[in-house]
């Protein structure tokens, strides 16, 4: 199975043509190389980058119906995205979704044969309570109740004091989450790390770690940055 590198462009970059730039230096960094990149920009700029994977920020469980704002799973489909990032700590935070709405989306994903990156992570608190696995344990049970068809599931460790910080989760300690998290889910599937990762780290996580791929905010932004992140990964 390939190591998969996801670019989270978050609300970024401000212009099409910015997108365009960022985008093509990417494309033509990552050309030779046998790892999985795939880049996940904002929808709107979902239309204009084309010659690699894409995957959407979001998705809405309401498909078809009267729901101002939403972006269904056919219509990521007929655009041909492959990828959905589902829970991340800022969309359960600021868009208030739960485990079960969460829940919703990754069905709403594999219905359109899109893949999920489901976003998993625990807050400092949690982790300063002794908590961590307790919460990870929960978001993975109920994030993925009634779901048969795993196959195609990405998992995504985010511990959410880690993202955007530049404090970024030691290996040993990453090692131990994804240890346990991998008790929960097939052999199969792909464990991700996400938490400011750059190129200086980067490959620790999939040596070390024994992570499968990475999720890759601020850094992905910076082409070549992240171009020397995904080659770290071969
Ligand atoms: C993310 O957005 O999922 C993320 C991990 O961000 P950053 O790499 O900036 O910490």
């Amino acid at each position: 199975m390939k190591n998969l590198i996801v670019a989270n462009w978050k609300m970024n970059p401000n212009s099409q043509k910015q997108a365009e730039e960022i985008f093509s230096g990417i494309k033509k960094g990552v050309e030779n190389t046998t790892t999985e990149t795939v880049v996940c920009p904002p929808f709107i700029y979902l239309p204009l980058l084309k010659g690699l994977p894409l995957g959407a920020q979001n998705i809405f469980f309401l498909g078809g119906s009267a729901l101002t704002t939403g972006i269904s799973g056919a219509m990521l489909k007929d655009l041909g995205v492959k990828y959905v990032i589902i829970g991340h700590s800022e969309s359960r935070k600021y868009l208030k979704e739960t485990d079960e709405i969460v829940n919703n989306k990754i069905k709403e994903t594999l219905k359109f044969g899109l893949k999920p990156i489901f976003c998993i992570g625990e807050t400092a608190e949690e982790r300063d309570a002794g908590k961590k696995n307790e919460v990870l344990e929960r978001q993975i049970k109920k994030g993925l109740e009634g779901v048969e068809d795993l196959e195609s599931l990405n998992v995504a460790y985010e511990p959410i004091w880690a993202i955007g910080t530049g404090n970024n989760c030691s290996v040993e300690e990453t090692k131990e989450s994804i240890d346990f998290i991998r008790k929960f889910i097939p052999k199969k599937t792909r464990v991700l790390y996400g938490g400011s990762v750059k190129s200086a780290n980067s490959a620790d996580y999939i040596k070390n770690a024994k992570a499968d791929g990475l999720l890759v905010g601020g850094a992905s932004l910076d082409a070549e940055e992240f171009v020397k992140i995904v080659k770290s990964a071969e």
